[in-house]
């Protein structure tokens, strides 16, 4: 159960002063639905207002505490233009200018002879010194409210600085000091305060660098937030090491047949990633390791012959995608070989007829069905196994801890691998997953030719259709992706439509389009027909990143390549390449090209390797948004920044595994306080593994 300090916390939003059920939708937007999500949400940048001159020496530009005397109102006669407040002190006037501005409010706000203590930008106009809608207008007595540094907060449209302020300011006022859950001596060393403490400094800036990560306020904070996250990882590893395992041998008899109906050899790395999984399967502890390797690298298939060990051993093993289309692909992928080795396989998404379920899951149950790959519909409650010894969680994103447990939970044994595309540099990967076994698949199967990638301005689109044009006539497939603008869906299917008629019109009958809003029937139609070479371009959004797979495809063309991250342009170029046949990659790039997309475009032309991408990657955004470790499944970092706070994490890890060397049931007075802060960071998931362990 939740410590009963941390109750407060945990209420709704709504709870606080100043904010109803309106502000609470937009607030819950913002930072999330309750009151320490709020604590989390730390200022950007501070605005100090202690500047406080007398009117004729405030500078333009600056914010500037005035207090004045006010004068005049004078009510515009056309609704265009500004209500005007005119004010003094003995040194001259200002000028306050309101667009849109009620009369009968700013009457009551600035009623004309009385003392008012205005904050805001000063702005010089024709020599008149204005303020723009100030930010603060009080009475003197409330003078020293203002006359302070005030925290910025990130804000989402509708949501104003002061009840965001307001809030949060409520929310750290409401924060109990907790019992100190660091180790005492670290806290020494680092000369970092209490929880609480640290907390109120962080959310009450004095002056620039109090915003750096590296202030000891918010650095105690990022690695509360770390441990947190280390722990919960280290206790779940720890809890599932506790657990009774199994031995899970093959004797490599459906291998030999699945790889005899291969058309080509293992790579090397293949060949080592089954060996370690293998004997991680053969040992009596459970398995989990992770499998890594770039777009391409094959890893589906190293996970296949994983499930084969299973089966070897006269077990079941599923494979759990992301994705219905992922799901379908690994199908398909799997089934011939499958095939080859006379096993049963099926597949089981949320979308299968009522009668195809009952049977996939009466075989699931009675143990004649041996492999299945599904969605998360194989997690559902319906879903029983008669004998479950592995299951592969293929995570090209989406997926978090708790889909893994739950479909680990399945059956008394289950070893575990979980394959990512993404190329994670070493830092995301220990925050992701703590020290984790991990298989790299680092080469791509043999006979795949570099792909020719070049940076072309969008001018000179009009020369990439008709080389289109040229490459349809050798029979090329093309896939030509517009961009994805997060904000708006809309505008972007109306890119992706648009450049869909007029590619269509160009080349008619040999165009397709593909988005996210397809049905899954259309959706799949499409990607047939693209795939058994009925239609030569596919134009599409991203949904084509997640892993589809048409090994003759050979161009990929990316329009407004400059709005992607670097580790999408790379899962999108990694769709070609597939097979034997020269690939090109074409990326289209609009001016002005800043320099963070200039440098990404170079990386792009200069190397294909995921993991030296993904660590440029990683060094181009500062991580400070690690959009890319969406993809990697990384835990939401809300105050640690994993660039700047890479030390911390290695401290975290440290930490944590003393912890669960000496305390692993945490029982100790630090474990108990450990406890709190595992709820306080919503990882009552690892909690979970301690009472049920
Ligand atoms: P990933 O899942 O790592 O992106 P896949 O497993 O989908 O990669 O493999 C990509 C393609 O490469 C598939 O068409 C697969 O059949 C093929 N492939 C896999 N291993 C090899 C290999 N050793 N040699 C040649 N082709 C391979
Ligand atoms: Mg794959």
């Amino acid at each position: 159960m939740r410590p009963q300090s941390l109750t407060p916390l945990f209420a709704q939003v709504t709870s606080l002063p100043g904010i109803g059920p309106r502000l609470g939708k937009l607030v819950e937007k913002l930072t999330g639905p309750l009151v320490v999500d709020l604590l989390w949400h730390l200022p950007f940048a501070l605005i100090d207002r202690r500047n406080a001159p007398e009117v004729a020496k405030a500078k333009a530009g600056e914010i500037a505490t005035l207090t004045v005397t006010v004068e005049e109102h004078l009510v515009p006669h056309n609704p265009r233009q500004p209500y005007r407040v005119w004010c003094s002190d003995e040194t001259g006037r200002l000028c306050l200018t309101y667009f849109n501005g009620r009369e009968d409010y700013l009457k009551k706000l600035l009623p004309v002879g009385e003392i008012r203590v205005i904050s805001g930008q000063v702005e010089l106009y024709q020599g008149e010194v204005q303020m723009t809608h100030p930010d603060h207008v009080v009475p003197l007595d409330q003078r020293e409210s203002i006359l302070r540094v005030e925290p910025v907060y990130g804000l989402t449209a509708g949501l104003t600085q002061r009840p965001v302020q307001k809030a949060i300011a409520a929310a750290v006022e409401r924060a109990p000091e907790l019992i100190e859950w660091q180790d005492d001596a670290y806290l020494a060393r680092q000369r970092w305060t209490s929880w609480k403490a640290s907390l109120a400094r962080a959310h009450a800036p004095a002056e620039e660098t109090d915003l750096s990560p590296m202030h000891p306020a918010r650095a105690r904070l990022a690695f509360d937030e770390l441990l947190a996250s280390q722990l919960a990882i280290a206790l779940v590893r720890h809890h599932n090491r506790t657990l009774p395992g199994r031995a899970t041998k093959g004797d490599r008899r459906l291998h030999e047949a699945a790889l005899g109906a291969l058309p080509f050899e293992l790579t090397a790395s293949q060949k080592a990633a089954v060996e370690e999984i293998a004997a991680d399967m053969a040992k009596p502890e459970r398995m989990v390791r992770l499998l890594q390797g770039d777009v391409g690298s094959g890893k589906t298939l190293v996970a296949f012959l994983a499930m084969l060990i299973a089966a070897e051993a006269g077990a079941q093993a599923a494979l759990m995608a992301p994705t219905e289309l992922l799901a379908r692909q690994h199908y398909a992928t799997i089934a011939p070989l499958a095939e080859a080795t006379g096993l049963k396989l099926a597949l089981l998404t949320g979308r299968d007829n009522q009668r195809l379920k009952k049977e996939t899951l009466k075989g699931l149950a009675d143990g004649s069905i041996q492999l299945v790959v599904g969605t998360h519909a194989l997690v559902q409650e319906d879903v029983e196994f008669a004998d479950l010894a592995l299951a592969v969680v293929d995570e090209q994103h989406r997926f978090g801890v708790h889909q893994r447990m739950a479909l680990s939970s399945k059956s008394q044994a289950v070893d575990l691998l979980v394959m990512t595309a993404t190329p994670i540099p070493r830092t995301l990967m220990l925050a992701a997953y703590g020290d984790l076994d991990v298989s790299k698949l680092t080469e791509k199967p043999a006979g795949r030719q570099p792909i020719d990638t070049r940076t072309i301005p969008l001018e000179r689109i009009a020369e990439v259709v008709d080389a289109t044009g040229r490459m349809l006539g050798t029979g090329s497939r093309i896939y030509w992706v517009c961009p994805l603008i997060e904000e708006s869906e809309e505008i972007d299917l109306a890119n992706a439509e648009e450049r869909f008629r007029l590619l269509s019109a160009r080349f008619p009958g040999k165009v397709g389009l593909l988005h996210g809003r397809l049905k899954g029937a259309e959706r799949e139609a499409t990607m047939a027909a693209f795939a058994e070479g009925r239609l030569s371009i596919l134009v599409a959004t991203t949904v084509i990143e997640v892993g589809v797979d048409v090994p003759a495809a050979t161009v990929m063309i990316i329009e407004h390549a400059e709005r992607f991250g670097l580790a999408q342009l790379h899962q999108l170029r990694g769709r070609v390449g597939r097979d034997r046949a020269k690939s090109t990659c074409l990326l289209l790039y609009a001016h002005p090209l800043g320099e963070t997309a200039k440098a990404r475009l170079a990386i792009m032309r200069e190397t294909e390797d995921g993991f030296r991408i993904a660590e440029e990657d990683l060094r181009l955004r500062g991580a400070g948004e690690l959009l890319g470790t969406r993809q990697s499944g990384l835990p939401d970092m809300r105050l640690a920044d994993l660039a700047a706070h890479a030390e911390l994490l290695q401290a975290a890890r440290d930490d944590a595994r003393l912890v669960i060397d000496r305390d692993p049931d945490l029982k100790s007075e630090r474990g108990a306080a450990l406890r709190a802060l595992l709820y306080l960071f919503r990882r009552d998931d690892a909690v979970r593994t301690l009472r049920a362990g």
